[in-house]
C-alpha cells in the first residue's frame, strides 16, 4: 500500500478507487459544453451561478472553454452534512441579484433534484431574462425530481462519487478524476 494515497482520517487508499470518469474525459466533454454553451448564448452575456461547494472545480474549468462575456457568482448549497445520501433538506445561502439578467446554474450533479429544485426555485423568484441548468452529472435513478436540464456533462449510474470537486466529509475534492467511493 502507497502511504501517500493513504487518508489518515478514514483509511482510504484513494490510489485503489475506480475511476469513473478520468481527467481526460472531463476536459474534453467540458471543452465540447463549452463550445455548445457559446454558440447559444452568442452576443449575449451570460451570469453563471455555481453551486458550492461541489461544483467549484467543474465551474472555473467551464468558463475557461467559453468564448462569450460572463459574470461569475456562487451560492452555498446544503444538503448532505457528512453523509452519503441526501439530508433532503437543502439549505441556501447568497446575496444575488439576478433580475433580467441570462442566468446559467453551474451544478456537480444532479441526483435526487431536490438541490437542483430549491436553487432553480430561489433564483426564478428573482425575475431573471432566462434561466437554465448546466450539471456535470446526472444520476439514473427513479424518482427525480423532474427538472429541465439544458446541459448535461456526463450521466452516471446510482453510484457515489467523489474527486474533481465532490467531496466525502470534505475530503478527496482535489481529486482530479472522478472516482466511486462504494
Ligand atoms: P440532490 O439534491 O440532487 O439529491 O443532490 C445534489 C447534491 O448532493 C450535489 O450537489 C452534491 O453535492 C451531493 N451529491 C449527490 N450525489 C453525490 C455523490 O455521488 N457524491 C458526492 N460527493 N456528492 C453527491
Amino acid at each position: 500500500m502507497n502511504d501517500v494515497n493513504l487518508n489518515p482520517e478514514t483509511q482510504t487508499d484513494v490510489s485503489k478507487l475506480e475511476v469513473l470518469i478520468s481527467r481526460q474525459q472531463l476536459q474534453e466533454r467540458i471543452r465540447e459544453l463549452g463550445q455548445t454553451i457559446s454558440a447559444d448564448y452568442k452576443n449575449r452575456e451570460l451570469d453563471l451561478v455555481g453551486v458550492l461547494k461541489g461544483g467549484f472545480i467543474f465551474l472555473a474549468d467551464l468558463v475557461r472553454e467559453l468564448e462569450i462575456p460572463c459574470r461569475i457568482h456562487f451560492l452555498q448549497a446544503s444538503s448532505y452534512q457528512n453523509r452519503k445520501t441526501s439530508s433532503g433538506v437543502v439549505r441556501l445561502s447568497h446575496d444575488l441579484q439576478l433580475s433580467g439578467k441570462h442566468v446559467m446554474v453551474v451544478e456537480d450533479i444532479y441526483d435526487t433534484g431536490l438541490t437542483l429544485q430549491r436553487v432553480f426555485e430561489d433564483l426564478q423568484s428573482q425575475s431573471p431574462a432566462s434561466l437554465e441548468i448546466c450539471t456535470l452529472l446526472s444520476k439514473k435513478i427513479e424518482g427525480k425530481v423532474p427538472l429541465d436540464v439544458k446541459y448535461t456533462g456526463f450521466e452516471i449510474e446510482n453510484r457515489f462519487v467523489i474527486g474533481y470537486g465532490l467531496d466525502y466529509a470534505e475530503r478527496y475534492r482535489e481529486i482530479p478524476d472522478i472516482v466511486c467511493m462504494d
